[in-house]
């Protein structure tokens, strides 16, 4: 498999820092959807107001809003070179605006049970500061609450409270994510990886199915 790869999985699978992981790895860019949107909801452009109110309900962005987002980055880090997509696609609709943008490698599901990811998720933070995220229980800051890299307070992303995070399950995942799932595994391009372990554990499966595994970091 090659280094364009897009990560996939229910919320609190650890994508995000699963594929953190995984682009430093591979020496490619890891684009992160939500963390655009983030900073872009924290520096309050225009998308970032389009894209907030949807967020804050456990929603999907609008298709052209997300894919503009994505387009703009993939042009910025020169996808060519590769990438390790996070967040995007959620749906068989931007898998195919993705498909007129670029080829891709490979798909990987980071497969974890639905009540894995509200206790997960509920353990969540995220630094309003910088955004850098943390887990109190699987990768807690140093001090506590106080983010490591920035020194800012830490705080629950209002998405991450529990009945949007049902929803986020149940309507995103479930509905957008699955047939998209199926779809790319008609096409021979997915790999699953269970996701229940530590993030060592579960980094060095995905470097495994990826034929990374032997390779010294
Ligand atoms: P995440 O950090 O990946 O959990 O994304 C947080 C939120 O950003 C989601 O609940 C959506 O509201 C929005 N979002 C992120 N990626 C996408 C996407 N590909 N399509 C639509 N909305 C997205």
């Amino acid at each position: 498999m090659g280094r364009r790869i897009v990560l996939l999985g229910p919320p609190g699978a650890g994508k995000g820092t699963q594929a953190r992981r995984l682009a430093r790895r591979l020496d490619v860019p890891h684009i992160a959807t939500g963390d655009l949107l983030r900073a872009a909801v924290r520096e309050q452009t225009e998308l970032g107001r389009r894209a907030q109110a949807h967020m804050d309900r456990g929603e999907l962005v609008p298709h052209d809003l997300v894919v503009a987002i994505i387009r703009a980055q993939l042009e910025k880090v020169d996808g060519k070179r590769g990438f390790v997509l996070d967040g995007f696609p959620r749906n068989k609709r931007q898998a195919h605006a993705l498909g007129e943008i670029t080829d891709i490698d490979g798909a990987i599901l980071i497969d974890i049970p639905r009540e894995e990811v509200i206790r997960r998720l509920s353990a969540r933070r995220i630094c309003a500061n910088c955004g850098r995220t943390y887990n109190l229980i699987s990768d807690p800051p140093q001090s506590d609450e106080i983010c490591d890299a920035c020194g800012s307070r830490l705080k629950q992303r209002s998405d991450d409270k529990p009945q949007v995070v049902a929803k986020r399950y149940d309507l995103q995942y479930n509905v957008e994510v699955k047939p998209l799932v199926d779809s790319y595994r008609e096409r021979g391009l997915l790999v699953v990886v269970d996701g229940d372990g530590d993030i060592e554990t579960v980094t060095r499966r995905i470097l495994d199915a990826l034929g990374e595994g032997g390779r010294t970091a």
